[in-house]
């Protein structure tokens, strides 16, 4: 029965680009009759899944939507994919996606456009470019969907498909088996109907992992729960309602381009967040204006960098040769040339001729390594704003401890730098905010025919490029600091009828609370 729906709703949606036979499904998930929740607060298995063409499923296609990996399988699972499984959920099959990760429409596919299930247009972007994750869930052939947010990639289709979309904090959930875009700010993320779902996968894949050197090992997840858990009962003594909590609105994200749906929604969540106790604050996080840019220009330097190894010999299919070349190195230059041109679709390219660019010797001050200082300033405005501190960038790990930018730190003295922190460190301020409220977006979704770019437009710079990165605008600066975000449901634009999104954002680590809020507006 679901597959007969699944197949019905792909056809006019385009979601799943590579579903998995009934067989392969139960067979892969572990436990699956004997298996049930140990935490009565979560959902019990199974849950339906589906997972993002850039996550590694074993024996599946694993394509990130791009002819370059056309035909390729994995021979591995992730490692979330496998904690899912051996928890006796049930993985059908994989999402469709903009190349790489590379995109905010779904349009840059090898696979066709996603549709947004919300009205009977065919024409109405679903976001991406996790698109196939959300309109899988938002039309229904799952519960919940994996994908990866580096930019928005989550919150974005989630906003403009009516979903959840939960972005957890960066290096809690392994990224074994994630193609990698842009290393620096990728992380796997939830998609899925309800708050409690979200939940459940999170409890399920936030674990350290041997096999991610960038994944959060235990003894710093102990460091977090101990300063959230003492700020909570410090300043959360009630849980019947939000008495205690602070939310900042950050006038930066108030822009001209904000739709008025959208600022009517941001005004009445405020309003209902303060009938539930919660004090609301503005706040300013003066950086932000350069967020995009410092964005654009990080991930295309990663990028440029991550798509090296699509070079026609590892992976990938075979391109037709010129057979009249004498010479070994230029066969290898020409075989490069030929299965990058091909094999690579234009968005891509832009980013790595970009990327090249921006790390270039001659000009790599003035645009990758500002970049780099623009992202710490963005970092600062966070840490300043939260009431929370941020266990990898306070002050007083400084002394002891040298971090690596957004990562981990790096400590030469553990033992002490734990019991340093724990006893002597207050773990928040007297003065700051627990959660700042926020667009996901400043517009519903738009036209496919709008946004997607066309094989002519794409050797030069279209309009409509720059067009569709600013739809990021809200979505990145987030990623830049490494701390979680939900984007939440929260109402119809009167205008077209489509979802309208709102980001609840939280501290490097408070994850549990930006969930518990998203379900009390639930
Ligand atoms: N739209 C952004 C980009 O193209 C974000 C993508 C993402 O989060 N994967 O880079």
């Amino acid at each position: 029965q679901l597959y007969i729906f699944i197949s019905s709703q792909n056809k006019k949606l385009n979601p799943i680009v590579h579903l998995r036979n009934k067989d392969s499904v139960l067979s892969s998930a572990k436990n699956l009759s004997t298996s049930s929740s140990s935490n009565t607060a979560n959902l019990t298995p199974p849950i339906v899944l589906s997972i993002k063409d850039n996550i590694a499923v074993k024996d599946v296609p694993l394509t990130c939507a791009s002819q370059a990996l056309n035909g390729y399988s994995s021979p591995y699972n992730a490692t979330v994919v496998d904690l899912l499984e051996s928890s006796g959920n049930l993985v059908i099959g994989k999402t469709n996606m903009d190349e790489f990760g590379m995109g905010s429409t779904n349009t840059n596919t090898i696979f066709g456009p996603v549709i947004n299930p919300y009205t009977d247009s065919q024409d109405i972007s679903s976001g991406g470019s996790s698109g196939g994750s959300a309109v899988s869930v938002a039309s229904r052939m799952c519960n919940v969907s994996l994908g990866s947010d580096t930019g928005g990639s989550i919150r974005l289709p989630a906003s403009w498909c009516g979903i959840y979309g939960f972005k957890p904090s960066f290096g809690t959930v392994s990224r074994h088996g994630l193609v990698a875009y842009a290393n620096s700010s990728d992380t796997i993320g939830i998609v899925s109907e309800s708050v409690l779902s979200a939940k459940t996968v999170y409890d399920i894949i936030s674990k350290h992992d041997p096999s991610d050197m960038t994944c959060l090992p235990d003894h710093f997840r102990s460091i977090i729960n101990n300063s959230v858990s003492k700020r909570n009962a410090l300043l959360f003594k009630q849980n019947l309602n939000l008495k205690g909590l602070t939310v900042g609105i950050p006038k930066e994200y108030y822009i001209s381009e904000l739709s008025g749906s959208i600022l009517s929604a941001w005004k009445s969540v405020s309003e209902l967040l303060l009938e539930l106790g919660a004090e609301i604050k503005p706040v300013s996080l003066p950086n932000t204006k350069y967020a995009l840019s410092a964005y654009y220009t990080i991930t295309a330097a990663e990028a440029s960098s991550n798509m090296a190894r699509y070079d026609g010999i590892r992976y990938g299919p075979s391109v037709p040769q010129s057979s009249d070349l004498d010479h070994i190195s230029t066969i290898a230059s020409d075989k490069y040339s030929k299965y990058r041109n091909f094999g690579l679709g234009p968005e891509v390219k832009k980013r790595v001729i970009t990327g090249n660019y921006v790390l270039s010797s001659s000009v790599q001050k003035n645009y990758y390594i500002k970049a780099q200082q623009i992202r710490r300033l963005i970092q600062r405005d966070f840490d300043s704003t939260f009431r929370l501190n941020n266990i990898l960038t306070s002050h007083h790990l400084s002394n002891k401890t040298q971090t690596n930018g957004i990562g981990s730190p790096i400590s030469n003295n553990q033992n002490k730098f734990e019991s340093g922190f724990l006893e002597n460190t207050p773990v928040h301020k007297e003065i700051g905010v627990d959660l700042l409220l926020m667009p996901t977006t400043a517009n519903t979704a738009p036209f496919i025919s709008e946004v997607s770019s066309t094989s002519k437009s794409a050797n030069k710079a279209s309009p409509n490029s720059v067009k569709v990165y600013v739809n990021d605008v809200m979505t990145v600066p987030i990623n830049l600091a490494g701390i979680p975000a939900a984007s939440i449901p929260v109402g119809i634009c009167s205008n077209n009828h489509l979802p309208i999104g709102l980001q609840i954002v939280g501290q490097y680590g408070d994850d549990q609370l930006v969930l518990s809020v998203s379900q009390a507006l639930e």
